[in-house]
């Protein structure tokens, strides 16, 4: 059957993914997903989910992995998706996340994980700058902390199975949606 592309993009958070994301979806007409966007959606609506995950995102921790994968799954399943493809951010953000995901695709897929690569001492003075209520300087360390620990395994686990790319993520925007689009059309 014929099915669009599942993407998948990586980086730490303040490497500009969010953006580069939304600019990929657009030029390839694949659905973006962002799992923060729908968490801080849940926030905003005080939904119940939103109400549990607000101080889990306050503190810069990681929301567990059952509930992320819940919203995922449900989200893949959409018709939208099968036929026009994906680009995944922020999910998977652990290898129990990516193990979830192999089982939903049920092996087909993902086709290319990009690693949108920014350096720390980078990513730190983007976040400060861009004084979202959830950066505070505690907030950035403990996620960049969490993003080593859990997070960079990740990329073992997408080179594992030869779907892995590293993009350098250091210029203009459009620089670097250029690099990001060679790496997608050489699919
Ligand atoms: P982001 O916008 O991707 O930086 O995500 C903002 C926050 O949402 C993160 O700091 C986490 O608390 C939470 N979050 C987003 N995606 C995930 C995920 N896949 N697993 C666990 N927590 C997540």
């Amino acid at each position: 059957m014929e099915r669009g592309p599942i993407l998948v993009i990586l980086g730490r958070q303040g490497s500009g993914k969010g953006t580069q994301a939304a600019l990929i979806a657009r030029r390839y007409g694949v659905v973006h997903i962002s799992t923060g966007d729908m968490l801080r959606a849940a926030v905003a609506a005080g939904t119940e989910l939103g109400q549990r995950a607000k101080a889990v995102m306050d503190a810069g921790d990681l929301v567990g992995d059952d509930i992320m994968i819940g919203i995922v799954g449900e989200r893949l399943a959409g018709d939208d998706i099968r036929v026009g493809g994906v680009l995944l951010d922020g999910f998977p953000r652990t290898t129990a996340q990516a193990d979830a995901l192999a089982e939903i695709l049920e092996g087909e897929g993902p086709d290319l994980a990009v690693n949108l690569d920014v350096p720390q001492g980078e990513v730190t003075q983007r976040m400060l700058d861009r004084g979202r209520a959830d950066d505070t300087e505690e907030a950035i360390a403990r996620r960049l902390e969490l993003y080593e620990a859990e997070t960079a395994p990740l990329l073992a686990w997408f080179e594992e199975r030869g779907c892995l790319r590293v993009v350098d993520g250091m210029g203009s925007e459009e620089e670097v949606f250029n690099r990001l689009a060679q790496a997608i059309s050489s699919l």
